[in-house]
């Protein structure tokens, strides 16, 4: 009999990509239950329908993956109690803002000896400091939380396009190679390593950066500009990494979840787009208005991820050591021109 059932919290774009790599692995592995439960935030669609009625019917994401076929056995559920009610591996996968209100529904209601692992790039700042989302789920419920990061724009993996990812685990190897194996598959090969600080907050920090290079998309600097920008991004996203938790590994940065992640955002992500857009519009248009124009109910996590990162640095007067993570925020709230992104040149070039 199988061991381990799954339910995917989050049915977004990354989401419902997620539920169909597991779900055919699922299928096939013995210890794993076959169905795979995706938690839906119900939403009504402009026909009048549910949308987790509407993925249940068609076996696609009508609203966040259209075109895709999820796997029969995955069962979208709006009722997030109900969804991870049987559940003892649950896969977080949320935009990052919305994930500290749903732990706090899921109090209590989650089997002993549940697994979690986070799909989520982004990071919360209380007033002790930052708090990565794997360790706001880990103390909010009480269970062991690795993550999953890599070089995975979401509708590449969708058509089943080759690329890689990485999982971030804290002490179980054991537990990590399980996550490892419910995720793998011949176009989508996973690595695990022992460092989740590291691979998490490369997730989170390179969404920073992907605003940055769409900023430089948006004025026409050409690439030697936006491989600058992605180069001086990549080392603060090392010191600002080994700042705040000296254990990051610097090899974690060669993982699909650093430079190879930075790389596909920087190219061809969401931030990079909206951020293009940004630019374009000589500021006079908002992040938020454009999010909306241009995304179709997804999320952007890099300009709040900004903000994030610079309130740690303003608190412990870190900012002059970190321009570029500094001067995007600033441009995100108007308060400097987009042009400013390569403004900082003599601070760069002495910061080591
Ligand atoms: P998304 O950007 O498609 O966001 C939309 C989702 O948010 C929908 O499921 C929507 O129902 C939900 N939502 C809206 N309002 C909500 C609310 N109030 N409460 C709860 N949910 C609400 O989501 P995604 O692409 O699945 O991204 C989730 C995470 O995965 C993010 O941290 C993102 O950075 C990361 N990620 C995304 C990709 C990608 O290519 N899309 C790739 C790797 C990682
Ligand atoms: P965007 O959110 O900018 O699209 O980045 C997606 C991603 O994280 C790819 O790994």
């Amino acid at each position: 009999t199988p061991r381990y059932r799954v339910t995917v919290v989050g049915s977004g774009n990354w989401g419902s990509v997620a539920a169909k790599l597991i779900a055919s692995n699922t299928v096939k592995l013995p210890i794993f239950h076959d169905e795979v439960r995706m938690w839906v935030f119900e939403e009504i669609l402009p026909g009048g329908e549910k949308l987790s009625k509407a993925i249940n019917q068609t076996n696609e994401n009508v609203k966040y993956l259209p075109g895709i076929k999820l796997g029969k056995n995955v069962i979208a559920d709006p009722d997030l109690e109900n969804a991870v009610k049987e559940a003892n591996m649950l896969v977080f996968v949320t935009p990052h803002q919305f994930v500290a209100g749903i732990c706090k529904r899921l109090v209590g209601k989650i089997k002993p000896n549940t697994e979690a692992i986070s799909l989520i790039k982004g990071m919360e700042v209380k007033t002790e400091g930052p708090c990565m989302i794997s360790k706001l789920i880990t103390d909010m419920l009480g269970i062991n939380c690795c993550v999953l990061m890599g070089a995975n724009i979401a509708n590449e993996i969708a058509v089943e396009k080759f690329s890689e990812a990485t999982i971030g685990y804290k002490q179980d190897k054991e537990v990590a190679q399980r996550w490892a194996r419910l995720f793998c598959t011949p176009y989508f090969l996973v690595s695990v390593v022992q460092d989740v600080e590291g691979v998490e907050l490369c997730g989170t920090l390179k969404n920073v950066v992907a605003i940055a290079a769409g900023l430089v998309d948006g004025m026409n600097m050409g690439n030697n500009t936006k491989a600058a920008i992605m180069r001086i991004g990549l080392r603060e996203m090392r010191a600002l990494s080994k700042l705040l938790f000296p254990s990051v590994r610097d090899s974690t940065f060669f993982e699909s979840c650093g430079v190879a992640d930075l790389i596909t955002t920087c190219l061809g992500g969401r931030n990079r787009k909206v951020a293009e857009a940004f630019a374009k519009s000589g500021g006079k248009r908002s992040f938020d208005e454009l999010e909306a124009e241009l995304l179709g109910g997804q999320k952007l996590q890099g300009v709040s991820t900004a903000k994030e990162v610079y309130e740690i640095l303003s608190h412990r007067g870190w900012q002059a050591i970190f321009p570029l993570f500094t001067t995007v925020h600033e441009i995100c709230i108007g308060q400097l021109p987009s042009s400013a992104i390569v403004e900082y040149s003599e601070q760069a070039t002495n910061f080591s």
